[in-house]
Parts: structure tokens; sequence; C-alpha cells
């Protein structure tokens, strides 16, 4: 039996001809700015966000990290939505690595207002952390992959210049909102100081991630980056891949998109389940189960048995989220075995 892994859009892994085009690819020292390879990467991501410059990174977390430890001093303060990744799977990074409190707001589906930011910004008397930076994260990951109106983000945007605050987006599936939203990933972009995105979640790449924003700012980012441990050589390889995720997994994002949407409205009515169809926007989607007599765990446990794999998300729900390795046949057969166990009473 073949397992369908729908825990994450992280558990792709390189195509065929994605090891071609790593094992293909001219390298250099990085080091010394000589990776031909991921000079061309950080010179596509660059204009794909309409940015003058772009950094390669091991990761999402490195590039958003090195966003917040450039555009804050210790002891600044940073608004944010309440479930944001950095707050919640970074290690605590924010406060480790940069010293900086946080302000998070409670959203709806992963969506703040530029009224509730307002309300937080700190008056500027000594006794407060200084608000400095207003993190956003579009697809919103715990949300359930929803995505930001870009009206919502101009009026964030308005108020931070009002306000002399810096901006960055975490864009760890920005494409994913691009293609569901057909808004152009560099339009979300141009509303932020700074853009991290990655290409190891639904462009299947195995690693890595990039930050965006002026040459400055990179310039100062490369400096952390090497403090933070990142610093790589040879990584065009890595690069090559994620170039050839740009070119050839973006547009079929899509496919993901309407797999989730299939799985979804197939589940919608099986009860206990109960699933907000209106926050199936892209590739995740959050499924509570309804009944207090059902037990979650062991219904996960059950799923699991019969080969489908989904990732718990505290005591009475999980998630299910779609990508590269999931064709339109594992869909089905995960909706069959989603009803054949949820209509046991045995757990
Ligand atoms: C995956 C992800 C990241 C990066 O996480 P890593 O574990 O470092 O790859 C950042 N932000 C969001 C919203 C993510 O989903």
């Amino acid at each position: 039996m073949s397992i369908i892994d729908l825990r994450s859009d992280t558990v792709t892994k390189p195509t065929p001809a994605m090891r071609q085009a790593m094992t293909a690819a001219e390298v250099g020292d990085d080091g010394y700015g000589e990776d031909p390879t991921v000079n061309r990467l950080q010179e596509m991501v660059a204009h794909l966000l309409g940015k003058e410059a772009a950094l390669f990174v091991p990761s999402g977390t490195m590039a958003n990290q090195l966003a917040i430890r450039c555009q804050t001093q210790p002891g600044d303060e940073i608004i944010c939505e309440a479930a944001s990744h950095f707050l919640d799977y970074e290690g605590g990074g924010a406060a480790a690595l940069s010293g900086v409190s946080t302000q998070p707001l409670q959203g709806d589906v992963g969506v703040i207002t530029a009224g509730q930011i307002q309300e937080a910004i700190r008056p500027a008397t000594f006794y407060f952390p200084r608000t400095r930076l207003i993190v956003l994260e579009n697809t919103h990951n715990l949300a359930g992959g929803t995505v930001w109106p870009l009206a919502k983000i101009q009026e964030i945007s308005a108020l931070a210049n009002a306000h002399g605050l810096r901006m960055h987006l975490d864009g760890a599936r920005l494409w994913n909102a691009s293609i569901a939203s057909g808004v152009a990933p560099r339009a979300y972009a141009a509303f932020f100081d700074s853009v991290s995105v990655c290409f190891s979640k639904g462009l299947g790449a195995p690693v890595g991630s990039t930050l965006a924003g002026t040459k400055e700012f990179i310039e100062t980012a490369r400096r952390f980056r090497k403090m933070f441990g990142g610093g790589m050589r040879q990584c065009g390889m890595l690069a090559a891949a994620a170039i050839y995720a740009l070119e050839h997994h973006f547009e079929r994002l899509r496919e993901d998109h309407a797999h989730a949407r299939t799985l979804a409205e197939g589940l919608a009515h099986l009860s206990p389940l109960k699933i907000n169809l209106n926050s199936v926007q892209t590739n995740i989607i959050k499924i509570a189960v309804a009944d207090k007599q059902v037990d979650c765990r062991a219904a996960i446990a059950a799923l699991k048995e019969e080969g489908v794999w989904v990732t718990p998300m505290g005591s009475s729900s999980f998630r299910v989220v779609t990508h590269l390795d999931i064709a339109a046949g594992d869909i089905a057969r995960a909706a069959d075995i989603f009803k054949r166990v949820f209509s046991q009473s045995s757990f």
C-alpha cells in the first residue's frame, strides 16, 4: 500500500529532472560571491519580487530571522498576527537573536487590520518598547493557507509609512497566494521593505529560501547570515533546484489548490468533521473533529493505518496539505479512506 502523505508540502522529494538540474549546476564559492547559479537565482527572485537584491539562505526561518535582526534593535517591538510562523515555529528566534518583543494581534483567518495595528503602535514614551516592524504572513500557514487581500496590505502599508515602521512579508507560500489570487508576487512585495520566500514548500525543492529587499538591506543581511552560520560555499546545486522549481513548479500550484478544494468539498459533509470551506483557499485544509465523543488522536492513528498521513493540530483538529507528490488519484483514495475511517464509531 502506498502512503498518501498529507502532513505538509515540505515532504516532497526532488523529481528526477530537478536532480538532473542540480547535478548539472555550475558552481563556485558563494563566500566570494562566485557561485553563478546562486547569483542567477538571487537575480531571478529579486526580479520576481521587484526588489533591488536578494540573498539565498538555508531556510525560511533564517530568512525571517535575518529580516527581523536587520530591521530592529534590542528593545524594539514587532506587531504581527497571533498565529504567525515566526512566533510559533522558529524557536523563539526573535527574542533570542534580535532581543525584540512582539505584540501579537488576533486575526481573522490570518488577516489583521490597519485599525488593530493603529491601536497597537506604542506612543513614543521612554518606558514603552519602540514599535519598529510589522510582520505579515501570506499565505497564512496556521489559518489554513489563507490569502491576504491586497487592499488590506495597502492600508497597513500606508499606516506603516505614516509611523515610520518597517514591513516584512513572510512569504514562505507567497507563490500559492499569487496563484490563488492572480496577484503577481511583486505586487504583494511592493508594500514591504523585506520579503522572504521558500522553495522547499509547494515548489518542491529540497532546501532553500531567499530574502529580498534593497541592496543596502541585503548587504546587512549577508553579514548576519554569516553570523547566524548560514554562509554557504558551492550551494549552486541547491540554487539550481530552486531555479528549476520556479520555472517548472510555480504554475502547477493550481493543481495542489484544486486537489485541496476537491478533498475539502468531499469531506465537508462527513460527520463529525468540520471544515470551513471559505478558508480553503490554497493547498491547506484545517479539519476539526466536532464530536467530543470522537477521539481525534485515535482517528488520526486509524487514518495512518490506512495509509493517509495528516498532522494533528491541538487535541481536536488536524491539518491536510496537498503538494507536488500528490496526484488526483491519491485525493480520491484519501477521500474514500476518510469516509471509511470516520464512519466507524470505534474511537
Ligand atoms: C515553512 C514556513 C517558514 C519557514 O520554515 P522553515 O522550517 O525554516 O523552512 C516560514 N514561514 C512560514 C509561514 C512557513 O510556513
